[in-house]
């Protein structure tokens, strides 16, 4: 990007927040927040990179942008929190047009206005490198107990919010962040996880928090279409890609209570190891196998 100052100039024009929250937004060295007293401040960080979490030469920058963002929404989803404000840094590549590093800032901006994120600051830099988006989160609890990672316990059914697997052919720029669902989740959830690694890896991690076991029932798995289009190409088992595929963004969690809007899946177990149940009743160890996606070379 040549011109630095007028692509700043265009984002200060375009932000527009009327969160009671920020009190200095973009133009200041730093933003300022009045936080509510009663209020716990969730923070995290999210990056996207060229080649691994997305391909300029395929995706539009506006999609990028919205990926980077979307991410870090899925995360507060995750924690049962809701989104208060966010900080983005950008290493754009030196070729990258103005008009591009716009369409990039605007998919960011898009996504965050869709659950009242504003963006309240944020640093650009250009480098002989690829395009780098990180994203900085703050989450507000709001009158709900952040859902950790580590609450499940023995006889907890274990539910996911939409169907797995196949998101490479296109759901992983494309999905909706389960905000909404994430908070009305978190009141009776014992531990609860957003699927970026694969099911079997990320309810591996909410296993090893708690220190417990689970049983996943094959029949039960809500496999995505885009999975069994996936089979379709490369042989490899629907049910598999339903498994192990990353960057679903669907919610994953444990509760002891019903929620009908999810899917019920399987059982929390006293015993440690992962175990899935096929359709011919045997069950079997459920090694984890998750991967991020290697996109581009
Ligand atoms: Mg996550």
């Amino acid at each position: 990007v040549s011109d630095e100052f007028e692509l700043i100039d265009w984002i200060q024009k375009c932000q527009r927040t009327n969160s009671p929250l920020i009190t200095l937004g973009i133009g200041d060295d730093l933003a300022a927040l009045k936080w509510p007293a009663d209020d716990l401040l969730l923070v995290g960080v999210d990056q996207v990179i060229d080649g691994v979490h997305f391909d300029s030469k395929i995706h539009s920058m506006n999609q990028i942008g919205r990926k980077a963002m979307n991410r870090n929404l899925s995360d507060c989803a995750a924690m049962g929190c809701l989104p208060a404000a966010a900080v983005a840094a950008v290493a754009l590549p030196r070729e990258l047009s103005l008009d591009r590093a716009k369409e990039l800032c605007a998919g960011l901006r898009q996504a965050g206005d869709a659950f009242q994120c504003p963006i309240i600051g944020g640093d650009t830099a250009s480098w002989s490198g690829k395009l780098v988006l990180s994203v900085t989160i703050l989450g507000k609890s709001a009158g709900i107990k952040p859902v950790s990672r580590s609450g499940a316990r023995p006889g907890d059914a274990i539910f996911v919010t939409g169907p797995l697997g196949g998101s490479i052919l296109g759901r992983h720029m494309t999905f909706e962040p389960r905000v909404k669902l994430g908070r009305e989740i978190a009141p009776i959830a014992t531990a609860m996880i957003d699927i970026s690694d694969g099911l079997s890896r990320d309810l591996s991690q909410i296993c090893r928090a708690a220190g417990v076991g689970a049983m996943i029932d094959a029949s039960l798995l809500p496999i995505h279409p885009d999975a069994a289009e996936l089979s379709r190409r490369d042989g490899i088992p629907s049910l598999d890609h339903a498994l192990h595929d990353g960057e679903d963004y669907e919610l994953l969690f444990t509760s002891a209570g019903e929620f009908p809007k999810a899917i019920r899946i399987g059982q929390i177990t006293s015993e440690p190891g992962i175990f899935i149940r096929g359709n011919d009743g045997v069950s079997r160890p459920l090694v984890p196998r998750g991967w991020e996606h290697q996109i581009g070379p």
